[in-house]
């Protein structure tokens, strides 16, 4: 099937209208038509090679709620007509342990990425969701709950699952005191989720305008972290903090800021990050730990939970053609605080390359 895009063709170029093939849906596969893709910054890191990793042309995207158009014959858990989700897995081995747990994430074989992947049986490159249509294996199709709305979850699928677990797996619950480095897409679902769960959440960010929101959003407190003596005052004060920033950097301002036996967990760099000195590791027994994504099962359950509580991201809607001005406010921590972008506004313009 053949279907609108949008693609990157090269680091330095804009992402521009591109024709996409995708597979006929195989025994076990959903056909999807996207409605909503979400903008994450691993998409502006992946378009740009800043991993090294990228192959052109690549259509990123791993936001995407949806609408079920067709199904393999093999197809039991999902429907034509019913609203969907893919996050950002689309396979994986589904026979090592931790596949059998339900930490497709964590697949001994690697998972397949939702773009930059590689197809399992064909080899394939994966295209992401800044298209029209997309084809996924049944299991890795989230269901929409009822009641959340289409146009605002899509974030939920990258940056609800990739905080939400962190918080699961460290056990946050009330009256935890939980620390979010960075408020952008991630770190303003961070800062939800942990409120829902009923914890105190300090904002730590560089962006002092951003504290207001911060407080719409639930937050007890914030702490710019060029502050020195707001941030010495802060020390131990934390049994959990997730950190959000997309760049390499320095955490050792942030360790002293946990208490004994506390973890700060990496969700936000993806590579090398400045020397880190070990002494306040050792004398508060502190962690630091890194955390990718979610398991399909948690993605679901995350879902679930965020249409019981009544959490969605706070999103600006965009047309397809406004995404390269949408990388550039990214670039700049400009936004409100996830791009979507509204696949209805994708194929008024014409493909220029297939
Ligand atoms: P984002 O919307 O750009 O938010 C990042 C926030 O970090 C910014 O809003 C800013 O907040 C802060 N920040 C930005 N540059 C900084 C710098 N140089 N130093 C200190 N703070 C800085 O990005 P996102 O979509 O949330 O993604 C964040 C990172 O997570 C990206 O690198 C992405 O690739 C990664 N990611 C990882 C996973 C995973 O599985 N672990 C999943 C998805 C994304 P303030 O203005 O408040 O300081
Ligand atoms: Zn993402």
């Amino acid at each position: 099937m053949k279907t609108q895009a949008y693609a990157a063709t090269a680091a330095d170029k804009p992402l521009g209208p591109y024709i996409l093939e995708r597979r006929a849906p195989r025994f076990n596969d959903v056909a999807i038509e996207i409605l909503y893709c979400g903008v994450c910054h691993s998409d502006l890191h992946t378009a740009r090679n800043d991993w090294g990793w990228t192959n052109y042309p690549i259509v990123v995207g791993h936001e995407m709620v949806g609408k079920v158009i067709a199904v393999g014959s093999g197809v039991s858990r999902h429907k034509v007509g019913d609203h969907v989700a893919v996050g950002t897995m689309v396979d994986s081995c589904q026979h090592c342990d931790q596949c059998h747990k339900g930490e497709e994430q964590l697949c001994r074989e690697g998972n397949t990425q939702t773009f930059a992947g590689a197809d399992r049986i064909t080899g394939e490159p994966t295209m992401g969701g800044y298209a029209k249509h997309i084809v996924v294996r049944e299991e890795f199709v989230l269901k929409v709950p009822a009641g959340l709305d289409l146009a605002k979850a899509g974030p939920l699928l990258c940056a609800g699952a990739t905080t939400y677990s962190p918080l699961r797996t460290w056990n946050v619950g009330p009256g935890s005191r939980v620390g979010v480095i960075g408020m952008g897409g991630l770190g303003h679902m961070a800062i939800k989720l942990a409120v829902a769960m009923g914890a105190r959440v300090t904002v730590l960010s560089r962006s002092p305008a951003k504290e207001a929101d911060a407080t719409s959003l639930g937050a007890d407190a914030f702490l710019v972290t060029s502050d020195t003596a707001a941030m010495a005052q802060a020390t131990s004060s934390f049994d959990l903090i997730i950190d959000t920033v997309p760049t390499q950097h320095d955490l050792n301002p942030y360790i002293p800021l946990l208490d004994v036996d506390a973890t700060l967990c990496v969700v936000g760099q993806i590579g090398p990050l400045d020397e880190l000195n070990s002494l306040p590791l050792l004398l508060g027994r502190r962690r630091v730990a890194g955390s990718a994504i979610a398991g399909v099962a948690e993605t679901q359950e995350m879902l679930d939970f965020c249409a019981r509580k009544n959490v969605l991201p706070e999103v600006e809607m965009i047309r397809m053609d406004q995404i390269n001005e949408a990388y550039e406010r990214l670039e700049r921590s400009d936004v409100r605080y996830r791009f979507v972008i509204d696949m209805a506004s994708l194929g008024q313009a014409e493909p220029v390359a297939a």
